[in-house]
């Protein structure tokens, strides 16, 4: 293997390349990403950008010297378009062709949008750091600000508003915050937090339209319901960045399927936000019948699988044998000063428990179940127990073994 080719320059790309170097690999690397910017992290978008604590010199993953060091070809703000495995070429935005021997997708994911209205200025979504940039201009003169969708980007770009003395309205079209990964005990929780922080909510509700002559003027609810807001920002979720690889020959559904070693085909592997990989970890149970996958959205995640993407792909080239990608997901968020942290898998569940502290103190650890087995844990304030049952899901004991450790702890 001479020429590896990387598309993505983020966190998964980064990191793959990274890992390539450690394993090493001589030969040339071409990382191909279309923002204009080095490799920057996300995670501070929504949370130190937004408030003002950061400005953009924090963001980089890596200094010059660092992404010097690694010998890169790095094709920035260039866009991949096309993958040929038959010819071993990925065809750029100007036609041009880079042949590779071995290729790693990190493309990553975008954000939805409403069908409607994001001509208006003043309506945001967030992802990159021009996104980021740009609601942070308008935050600078808003008064009131809504947020659409109460998941983990909107519940913390509404703390990150509230943070700053805004005026701040969540729009979520589900009973709380946060329902599907935490449940409905945490989400209430949650709630409260954002009650207490004086984020107004409305739940149960839908969007109709934007309204505004050029720019936002007020968010229409479906029951006719009218919110003043000068700024909105839009957090619905992400979907997969795959449409370059529609004529690859790859299977694609819901990101790139790839085998337990996160192989998409041979010499091609993903890693990231954009791979949907077979987690043997969780096998066991069943999870995710039929398709048995998961794909995870978390900043761990992207780094660790693409560094396991890497390796998988050097010993592809030597013809030794690969290593199955096993993580217990991991992710935090940040909201009114408290970071909550989960692992391993929440929903779908079967069982919750809140088995340590208390939610009113904001200190506590609950665990999700599944067919019998520990799958999950949340963790507020309290990093240590995340990972001791981070530690049990690893070891896939079973739920009545989760809540006996859970009765010796608290002794
Ligand atoms: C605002 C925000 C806050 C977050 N906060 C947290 C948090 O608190 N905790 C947590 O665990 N996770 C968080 N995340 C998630 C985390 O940042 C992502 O999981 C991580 O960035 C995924 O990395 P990735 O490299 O797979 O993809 P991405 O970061 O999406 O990078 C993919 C890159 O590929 C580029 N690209 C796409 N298509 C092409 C193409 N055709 N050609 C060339 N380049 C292309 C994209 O522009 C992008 O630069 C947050 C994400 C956001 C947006």
């Amino acid at each position: 293997m001479e020429r590896v080719v990387i598309v993505g320059a983020s966190l998964a790309g980064l990191n793959a390349a990274e890992a390539l170097r450690d394993e090493g690999f001589q030969g040339q690397i071409t990382l191909i990403g279309n923002e204009p910017e080095i490799p920057y992290d996300r995670p501070p978008l929504s949370k130190q950008l937004l408030t003002g604590e950061w400005d953009v010199d924090r963001l980089p993953l890596r200094s010059a010297e660092d992404l010097d060091a690694l010998k890169l070809e790095f094709l920035r703000g260039r866009t991949a378009v096309r993958l040929d495995p038959q010819a071993s070429t990925v065809e750029l935005d100007d036609h041009s062709l880079v042949e590779y021997d071995g290729m790693i997708i990190a493309t990553g994911a975008r954000a939805l949008t409403l069908p409607f209205s994001h001509e208006l200025s003043g309506v945001h979504t967030l992802r990159t750091q021009q996104d980021a940039l740009r609601i942070r201009e308008d935050l600078d003169s808003a008064t009131r600000v809504a947020v659409i969708g109460a998941g983990f980007i909107g519940a913390e770009v509404a703390s990150s508003a509230r943070a700053r003395g805004l005026d701040v309205t969540m729009v979520e079209a589900l009973s709380a915050p946060m329902l599907g990964p935490l449940g409905a005990d945490l989400a209430a929780w949650a709630t409260g937090l954002h009650e207490q922080a004086g984020v107004q909510m409305r739940f149960n509700a839908r969007v109709s339209r934007l309204i505004g002559e050029s720019r936002v003027e007020a968010v229409e609810l479906q029951d006719g319901t009218r919110l003043e807001a000068d700024t909105v920002v839009v957090g619905i979720g992400v979907r997969p960045n795959v449409q370059w690889l529609e004529d690859s020959g790859l299977t694609i559904g819901d990101g790139v399927i790839c085998d337990q070693f996160c192989r998409a085909a041979p010499m091609i592997y993903a890693a990231g936000d954009i791979a949907r990989w077979p987690n043997e970890l969780f096998m066991h149970f069943r999870y995710g019948e039929p398709q048995r996958t998961m794909r995870i959205e978390h900043w761990t995640n992207a780094i660790e699988q693409g560094m396991a993407a890497a390796r998988n792909l050097m010993l592809e080239s030597r013809g030794e044998r690969m290593e199955a990608f096993t993580p217990v997901p991991y992710f935090w968020s940040d909201q009114h000063g408290l970071s909550i942290m989960a692992s391993g898998i929440t929903a779908p569940r079967d069982e919750f428990r809140l088995v340590h502290g208390s939610l009113e103190s904001n200190r506590f650890a609950a665990i999700y179940g599944l067919r019998g087995y520990l799958t999950g844990v949340v963790a507020v304030g309290w990093p240590r127990m995340l990972r001791r049952y981070q530690g049990l899901i690893r070891k896939q004991v079973s739920w009545d073994e989760a809540l006996e450790t859970a009765r010796e702890i608290e002794g």
